[in-house]
């Protein structure tokens, strides 16, 4: 018996409301999987037998005022909100599928069939809410043994589920990588016999379960998973390509798919911003394109970094990820990705840590958390080496940064104080003059202040056959 766990006063009200409505109903899915595993859960799926829209109407009331109904007629479902919970009533239905759409012909059912449509045994379990049953777990698949078991499995024919809805198979993976689970192995062969069937769901969706991996601990995982069941290359053959190692004159190149596994799994130990781990999955997906051999130099993969900026946006429009900042930043940090090493190898300037600043901008610290991960050599001493050189390129960025203050810059001298000293309008002049103070301040040759940058563009406007004009400027 679970009734003590049942603590949210909802469910007291809702049992008060079955005995009055004569409707039965059960808590079920993954608020009862959740609760079994001990994780937080807001969203409280209610099945009703009956009229989930009836019930709920009698547990608002009961809440008196406290709580908010929204009633989705269409649906035959009622959301009731209280505080930051969410309460879904629904009354307990079955479906059939039809073959070319993932949406269900639906119709009323009873509260075994409404559980046998569920995806897999651990969120097909149920908690009933009604009279002295309350508080007792209703487990027709044995979805508690696979639980403890850490075992994915459909309660019907795998076969069957999947291609039903394909949408499932993402979400297996999702369900594995996120509770460290795995997927059971009949299921997994039955994943990869309907694999080629993703393509009837829509990609907002199958985002959805894909960026659920890519914030899960260990995103490696899934996305293991997603290559080996045939899913990966449906609908993100960019990352597929990067799989295989290819041998010339007895040289190999790393499996850059592994490799980029790694990356990710390093930087998610450091940082649960998806966008970031995002960057790590692309930050060298234009490999298979630029990948060259020479004779002398071995494998190459010259430009990678700029090639794969530029793929950032197709690859997010297809994906129907945002094309806002976001991906902005994504495609940011895949083009600068290199030069935190290069600045780590050689001696390093002011002048190229200032560069780096003034092009990262705030984002130079995910940028050289993202470097670190980057590192995945097996050699301890080297990795540690590598970790040491990054260290000092922090320590330089902090000193450049307290003393030229870069990362945010804004011109010392606007276009609008040239145009008036020299009284000219806007022009290619002008462009010339900012840019040219810009660089001088970049590489050192004047600091960032205003008093210095205006008497450099004096000079400059010079060489271009500009004199001040005698009016005041503010300096
Ligand atoms: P989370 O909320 O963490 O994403 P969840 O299991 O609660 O996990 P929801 O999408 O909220 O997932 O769905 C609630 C429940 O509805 C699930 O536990 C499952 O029983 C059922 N369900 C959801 N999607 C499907 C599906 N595509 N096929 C079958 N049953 C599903
Ligand atoms: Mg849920």
């Amino acid at each position: 018996m679970l009734a003590d766990k049942l603590k949210h006063p909802v469910f007291k009200l809702v049992a008060e409301a079955t005995a009055e409505t004569g409707y039965p109903a059960w808590v079920v899915g993954g608020w009862v999987r959740d609760l079994l595993l001990d994780r937080k859960s807001k969203d409280i799926d209610i099945v009703v037998q009956g009229s989930g829209i009836e019930l709920a109407g009698v547990v608002e009331k009961k809440l008196g005022g406290s709580a908010k109904l929204v009633v989705y007629k269409n649906f035959g479902t009622a959301m009731l909100k209280a505080g930051d919970w969410e309460i879904e009533f629904v009354g307990a239905r079955k479906e059939s599928y039809r073959s070319d759409s993932r949406k269900p012909i639906v119709e009323n059912g009873t509260f075994a069939e409404d559980i046998s449509r569920r995806d897999f045994t651990i969120n097909a379990m149920a908690i009933c809410l009604t009279g002295s049953d309350f508080g007792k777990l209703e487990d027709l698949f044995n979805g508690y043994n696979d639980l403890k078991k850490k075992t994915i499995r459909t309660p019907l024919d795998p076969d069957i589920t999947y291609s039903d809805d394909p949408l499932r198979m993402m979400r297996a993976v999702r369900f594995a990588s996120q509770l460290n689970f795995t997927i059971h192995c009949d299921s997994f062969n039955a994943i990869k016999r309907n694999a080629s069937r993703i393509k009837i769901v829509s990609m907002e969706r199958i985002m959805d379960e894909f960026n659920k991996i890519m914030l899960s601990p260990k995103p490696s995982r899934g996305l293991k998973m997603l290559k080996t069941a045939g899913l990966l290359k449906e609908f993100f053959p960019e990352l597929e390509a990067m799989h295989g190692v290819e041998v010339v004159e007895g040289k190999a190149h790393k499996d850059n798919f592994f490799h980029t596994l790694q990356v990710l799994d390093n930087l998610s130990e450091h940082s649960d911003n998806l966008w970031l781990r995002w960057a790590a999955l692309l930050h060298d997906i234009a490999k298979p394109r630029t990948k060259q051999f020479d004779t002398k130099a071995g494998w190459t993969f010259h430009g990678h970094e700029f090639v794969g900026s530029k793929m950032v946006p197709r690859i997010f429009k297809r994906l129907r990820l945002p094309l806002d900042d976001k991906m902005k930043y994504v495609q940011k940090l895949v083009l600068l990705h290199l030069r935190p090493i290069v600045l780590s190898e050689s001696i390093v300037t002011d002048s190229a840590v200032r560069r780096l600043l003034f092009e990262a901008g705030d984002d130079i610290d995910d940028l050289m958390t993202l470097c670190e991960a980057d590192i995945t050599s097996a050699n301890e001493y080297k990795v540690q080496k590598y970790l040491d050189n990054f260290k000092l390129v922090r320590e330089k960025l902090t000193e450049i940064e307290e003393k030229d203050r870069i990362r945010n810059w804004q011109p010392p001298v606007t276009g609008e104080d040239i145009m008036q000293t020299f009284d000219i309008k806007p022009s290619k002049e002008v462009g010339m003059i900012k840019t040219a103070i810009r660089e001088a301040i970049l590489d050192g040759v004047i600091p960032n202040q205003r008093e210095e940058a205006l008497e450099f563009m004096i000079n400059e406007a010079k060489k271009l056959g500009l004199n001040p004009v005698d009016k005041k400027i503010n300096h």
